[in-house]
């Protein structure tokens, strides 16, 4: 069976990098019919704060990635982790390492000065521990391999090689008896079954030297699959200039959908021709690894927008006057703005542009015109407006096709074009230039509204 997991470091908010790799991971798990883990990595207690494990666990419930089992973190497995290093030393694949770090420095001088790598030289690997002062502090290396090499078959990356004369003897357990993250990880995935190591591209250095653990330890090894990083749209490196920010950035702030952010991370590395729109239940049907892209994925605010418009269309009317509402504050009639979305939604590509073009059902009397608004009533435009509100309110039948009608006959009567009647019934009625069309706003505002609106701007 297949078991993914995400793993975070709780040092910041769900970020985009970090949303793509859970959704990847989760995808992955939910096509093969597997499982999907979520292990928090927060031992380094002094980065991890409660804050970010709240953002993060919270921007993975809005995108709709559940896991299985409970959340493991990674903290509370410190024994286990002791525990297998322990378990290496006494089978001789690590060994106690009693270099001070004043003796390391130096080491690494001579390294820089000689202009080789910087790498720890495996001065205490064979040699006896008897040699060092009594009560001496150490840490416990691992024994990697020195000789021949190590390849990975990647799942996105292909075959990668490396030489192991350049895996160091890493440190496993610090002179303070706790844990690295490096042996963390390895037990942790392990421990957790994990079948599918699925993550950054930053990590599959990382992955030459976890390797060794299993082997040691004669634990089956998991597949790889490091993704590669996000770009920016001008190809630098994702910073938060271009959109590194964090989920909820982009639910509070640009006003996205869950939708709409699953789609686009989705299609952020990963393709299936070229089909843009995929839903989550096509995403888990299509979704597998031969699909994710080798080269970094640029990221594109304009399409995640467009996809978002796109999402907007096809989602209940109710859900987006709620989230609408929420946004809007205290005065806004959820009921009035669920009646409105079928006209409202056709254009706008985020939450606030529905907002803002639900804005004049809210607004009170006397309007506050806009200066361009204004000026559609210059001339005898308040002396067409009075005309229309007569006929208006001699319409019995408060509807759209009606309302039409009525409107049409009377700028027939008048030999002017509707556009020079619907013009100023817009700014009188909505206070701007721009708004849906000018019979669903006289609908939507009712018969009592939409009259006073008029008479205000005729008196
Ligand atoms: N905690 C690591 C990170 O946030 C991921 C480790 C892993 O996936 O192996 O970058």
């Amino acid at each position: 069976q297949v078991v993914t997991r995400f793993a975070p470091s709780p040092t910041g908010f769900l970020h985009i990098g970090g949303a793509r790799t859970a959704l990847f991971n989760w995808l992955y798990a939910r096509h093969h019919g597997g499982r999907a883990l979520l292990r928090i990595e927060d031992t380094d207690r002094k980065r991890s704060t409660p804050e970010a494990i709240d953002a993060i666990l919270d921007g993975l419930a809005w995108l709709g990635l559940e896991w299985d089992d409970d959340v493991v973190f990674q903290s509370e497995r410190g024994a286990r982790h002791v525990e297998i290093a322990e378990q290496l030393l006494a089978a001789g694949h690590a060994y106690k390492c009693y270099a001070t770090p004043e003796e390391l420095e130096e080491m690494r001088a001579a390294q820089r000065a000689a202009k080789q790598p910087l790498r720890y030289d495996g001065r205490w690997r064979d040699r006896d521990p008897a040699d060092a002062p009594l009560g001496a502090p150490y840490v416990v290396r691992l024994k990697t391999p020195n000789e021949g090499e190590t390849v990975i078959e990647d799942r996105v990356q292909g075959r990668v090689t490396v030489r192991n004369e350049e895996l160091d003897d890493y440190v496993l357990l610090r002179a303070d008896g706790t844990p690295t993250y490096m042996l963390a990880v390895v037990v942790d995935d392990h421990d957790m079954g994990v079948t599918h190591v699925i993550r950054g591209d930053d990590h599959l250095n990382n992955a030459f030297r976890q390797l060794p653990i299993y082997r040691a330890m004669n634990w089956p090894e998991p597949s790889y699959a490091h993704i590669p990083l996000i770009h920016g749209s001008d190809g630098a490196k994702l910073s938060k200039r271009h959109g590194a920010l964090g989920a909820e950035t982009y639910r509070d702030e640009f006003g996205i959908l869950p939708e709409a952010l699953f789609n686009y991370l989705l299609r952020l590395g990963w393709g299936h021709g070229d089909r843009e729109e995929i839903t989550r239940e096509e995403a888990i049907a299509l979704f597998d690894l031969d699909g994710v892209g080798k080269s970094p994925s640029r990221f594109d605010l304009k399409k995640l927008q467009n996809l978002n418009g796109h999402y907007i269309r096809e989602a209940d009317d109710a859900r987006l006057a709620k989230l609408v509402a929420d946004r809007m504050g205290t005065n806004a009639d959820e009921a009035l703005l669920a009646q409105a979305m079928p006209v409202l939604k056709t254009r706008a590509r985020d939450l606030d542009e529905l907002a803002e073009g639900a804005a004049f059902l809210f607004k009170t009397r006397p309007l506050a015109l806009t200066e361009k608004a204004e000026t559609l009533l210059d001339g005898d435009a308040r002396a067409i407006l009075g005309r229309i509100a007569d006929r208006l309110r001699a319409e019995k039948n408060w509807t759209i096709e009606a309302l039409e009608a009525t409107t049409k006959s009377l700028a027939e009567e008048l030999e002017l074009g509707l556009g020079k009647l619907a013009q100023p019934m817009r700014a009188a009625l909505t206070g701007t230039t721009t708004s849906p069309g000018i019979f669903d706003v006289l609908v939507l505002l009712g018969r009592e509204e939409a009259l006073a609106r008029i008479d205000a701007q005729t008196a």
